[in-house]
This record gives C-alpha cells, structure tokens and sequence, in this order.
C-alpha cells in the first residue's frame, strides 16, 4: 500500500515505513514557516483553518 504527501499539492510517494504524513520537503517548508512566524500552532491553525474556510464560504454561497 504507497502512502502518499497530505498536501494536496505535492502527492508525492512516501517510502515505506514513513512515520509522517507529510514527505520531508512538505515537513521542511512547514519548520521554515513555523521558525518566520515564530509560532509553532499557527502554522496548524492556518492549515486546517483554510480548508474549513473553504467549506464554510461554499455553504454561505447557497443561500
Ligand atoms: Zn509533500
């Protein structure tokens, strides 16, 4: 079974046995993120955060 990156926008294929979700270029892009804003959950917030934005704009577009 390929696991494969949580980011929808990289995919890339994680090698057998990975304990992470994401691959180790989406893990240093996140560490560097973290290390500008200096704050580690921020950068979980703003992850999560966008997606549930997404959803919420979706919802208010039929009324
Ligand atoms: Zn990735």
């Amino acid at each position: 079974m390929e696991k494969k990156c949580k980011n929808k926008k990289c995919q890339r294929l994680l090698p057998e046995g990975y304990k992470h979700k994401y691959c180790e270029n989406c893990r240093n892009e996140h560490v560097k993120r973290i290390k500008d804003t200096g704050k580690a959950a921020l950068g979980v917030v703003v992850l999560v955060g966008g997606t549930a934005l997404t959803i919420v704009t979706k919802g208010k577009n039929k009324s």
